[in-house]
C-alpha cells in the first residue's frame, strides 16, 4: 500500500556523523522510498561530540522521526543511548541504525547484513569457506556475526594491532574464529579475503604476503572509490577474478535499515547502478 497518502504525515529520518556532507544516505533512502511511492524527509545532521545525545533527543522529540542512521564517530554513543540493542550491537558496541519503538528506541547494526548481501549478490558464498578478515575495527566487529551466520569453515583475523584482533576473537566467541600474525598469514590458504581496514582510503594495502592470493581467492574491499581501490588492483594483478569494492555493502546496509524502519525490502540494483555511474562521473 502506498504510504504517501496525504493523511499520513511524512516520516522523518536522518544520518548523524562528523563529517557528514559526503554521506550518500539521503540519496539512497530517497531512491528506496520512491520504489514504494513513499515520501520521506531524510536529512544529514552534523553531530557534535559534546552534544550528540542532546541532538538525538531533539531529533526524536518529533513523533514523525521514525529512525536514524549513525556513522563515524557516534556509533558507540548511539549504541549506549538506545533502550534496546540487537546481539550484533552488544557484540560490536556500535550501532548504525536507530528505530523508534512503541516505547524507547532500538539499536541495530546493518553493516554485516549489507556486506553479506553484497557478497551473495556477487556469487561469493562463504559456506564451508576459509575466510581471511583483515582489520578488527568497528566495521569488522559489526560484520563478524553476519559472516559466521553464513557457515564458513573458518575466519582468520589479521590486524595491524594484534591486541584488537584478539579482542575481536573473544567478541566472536566461536571456535571457527582465530587471530593470525603477519607471518602466519603467509602460510594460509584461503578462499575469500575481506579487507575491513581503512587503508585503501590512503592508497595503502595491508601488510600481508602476496602468497595469500595464490589460490585466487574472491576479494572484497569495504572501501569504494571512483576507480578500483589499490587493494582491488593488487588482487586483480595477482590473478583474482572476483575483486569487489564496498559500494554494494553501503547500499545493502541502507536497504537493511530501510527494512527495519518500514518493513519492506527495496531493490538495491537500480540504486547501486546509479551511484556507480555518479562515482564514475567524479
Ligand atoms: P576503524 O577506525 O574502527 O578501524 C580501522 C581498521 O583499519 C582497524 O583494523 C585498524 O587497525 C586498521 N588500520 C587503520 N590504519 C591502518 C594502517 N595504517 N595500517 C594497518 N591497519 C590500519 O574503522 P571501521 O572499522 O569503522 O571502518 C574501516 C573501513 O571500512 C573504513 O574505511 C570505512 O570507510 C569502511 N566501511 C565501509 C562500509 C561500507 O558500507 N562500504 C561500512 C563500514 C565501514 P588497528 O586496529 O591496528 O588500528
Amino acid at each position: 500500500m502506498p504510504v504517501s497518502d496525504k493523511f499520513i504525515s511524512t516520516k522523518k529520518l536522518a544520518v548523524f556523523g562528523n563529517p557528514i556532507a559526503q554521506s550518500k544516505s539521503p540519496l539512497i533512502h530517497q531512491m528506496f522510498a520512491k520504489q514504494f511511492n513513499m515520501t520521506i524527509n531524510y536529512e544529514r545532521i552534523l553531530g557534535e561530540p559534546s552534544t550528540f545525545v542532546e541532538q538525538l533527543a531533539t531529533f526524536f522529540a518529533d513523533p514523525d522521526s521514525v529512525g536514524a542512521n549513525i556513522t563515524m564517530p557516534f556509533k558507540e554513543d548511539a549504541a549506549n543511548w538506545a533502550t534496546e540493542k540487537s546481539t550484533g550491537v552488544i557484540q560490536a558496541n556500535a550501532a548504525n541504525t536507530l528505530i523508534r519503538q512503541a516505547q524507547g528506541f532500538r539499536a541495530e547494526t546493518t553493516d554485516g547484513e549489507g556486506l553479506v548481501s553484497d557478497l551473495l549478490r556477487n556469487d561469493i558464498s562463504l559456506l564451508g569457506k576459509r575466510v581471511l578478515l583483515i582489520g578488527a575495527g568497528g566495521a569488522a566487529r559489526g560484520a563478524i556475526e553476519a559472516l559466521l551466520c553464513q557457515q564458513p569453515a573458518h575466519i582468520y583475523i589479521y590486524n595491524r594491532s594484534a591486541e584488537n584482533a584478539e579482542r575481536l576473537v573473544s567478541i566472536a566467541d566461536d571456535d571457527r574464529v582465530s587471530a593470525v600474525s603477519e607471518n602466519a598469514c603467509e602460510k594460509l590458504a584461503v578462499d575469500v579475503i575481506i579487507n575491513a581496514t581503512s587503508l585503501s582510503l590512503s592508497g595503502n594495502v595491508p601488510a600481508i604476503s602476496d602468497s595469500i592470493f595464490a589460490n585466487k581467492p574472491a576479494v572484497y574491499d569495504m572501501v569504494y572509490q571512483d576507480v578500483d581501490t589499490c587493494f582491488i588492483k593488487k588482487a586483480k594483478s595477482l590473478g583474482c577474478v572476483k575483486a569487489i569494492d564496498g559500494l554494494g555493502m553501503l547500499v545493502g546496509q541502507a536497504a537493511e535499515s530501510f527494512y527495519l524502519w518500514f518493513g519492506v525490502r527495496p531493490d538495491v540494483e537500480p540504486v547501486l547502478e546509479y551511484l556507480r555511474q555518479q562515482l564514475a562521473k567524479g
